[in-house]
């Protein structure tokens, strides 16, 4: 292998090791955040139950029903912990689709629409073709320079653009105000550009096993 294949090689392996620390960060974050969940109300649930059964405040039975209820609950107030997964899914989503050349806006805007961030659908998934970010899966992958995975930043091409994510067939920036402020004379809106086209470092979960907050009950919210 030549020198400039081995210095690819090396760059590969470089992403790769980014990708797995992100991925190792995600799944301990994701899990401790949810044993602490598990292990607090674990042990506060069964001690309630067992000294008001104990006490005949309640019957076991009445302690089922309650259970249902509060599951329903915490499905309708979005409060159900999970791992942070995200899927794409598509609507019948028929609007009009506006043309632009790419290639005449390349100078102004760099390709910035390929730093926009989205969940692939399971089919992309699936596919094996498009990298997702295995610090958030099942977003599309970014480098470190905020910019997709997939883009050839010298050429400005989508390297994969025959099996590009549905998403970005369908995306046209013409009236996408987060990235134009006024799209005919090619202004671009540096107000969310700078705010939310950097790269988003993941972000750590605080949470030991127990914890010694003091205990906050519903009624003295
Ligand atoms: S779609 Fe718009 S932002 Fe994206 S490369 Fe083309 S001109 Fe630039
Ligand atoms: S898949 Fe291609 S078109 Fe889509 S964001 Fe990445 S580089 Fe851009």
């Amino acid at each position: 292998m030549n020198k400039e294949g081995l210095h690819d090689q090396a760059e590969e392996q470089d992403k790769l090791h980014r990708q797995v620390e992100r991925a190792s960060l995600f799944t301990h974050t994701s899990l401790t955040g949810l044993a602490a969940r598990v292990n607090e109300s674990e042990s506060f649930l069964y001690a309630l139950i067992d000294l008001m059964i104990q006490k005949g405040v309640i019957a076991p039975e009445e302690v089922i029903e309650i259970v249902q209820q509060v599951r329903k609950e915490l499905i309708e107030k979005q409060e159900v912990a999970h791992p942070g997964l995200a899927m794409r899914v598509d609507g019948d989503e028929g609007g009009e689709h506006t043309p632009v050349n790419c290639e005449e806006r390349w100078h102004v805007c760099n390709a910035i629409c390929c730093k926009l961030d989205f969940a692939l659908n399971a089919e992309e998934v699936e596919s094996g073709r498009i990298k997702w970010d295995m610090g958030r899966p099942y977003y599309i992958r970014h480098e470190e320079n905020c910019f997709c995975a997939h883009l050839n930043l010298k050429t400005k091409q989508c390297g994969i653009y025959q099996n590009r994510p549905g998403i970005c067939k369908k995306y046209s920036c013409a009236k996408d105000i987060r990235i134009w402020k006024d799209f005919e004379k090619m202004e671009l809106n540096y107000d969310f550009i700078n705010t939310h086209l950097r790269e988003a470092k993941p972000k750590l979960i605080d949470s030991p096993m127990f914890t010694d907050q003091k205990i906050v009950y519903k009624n003295e919210l």
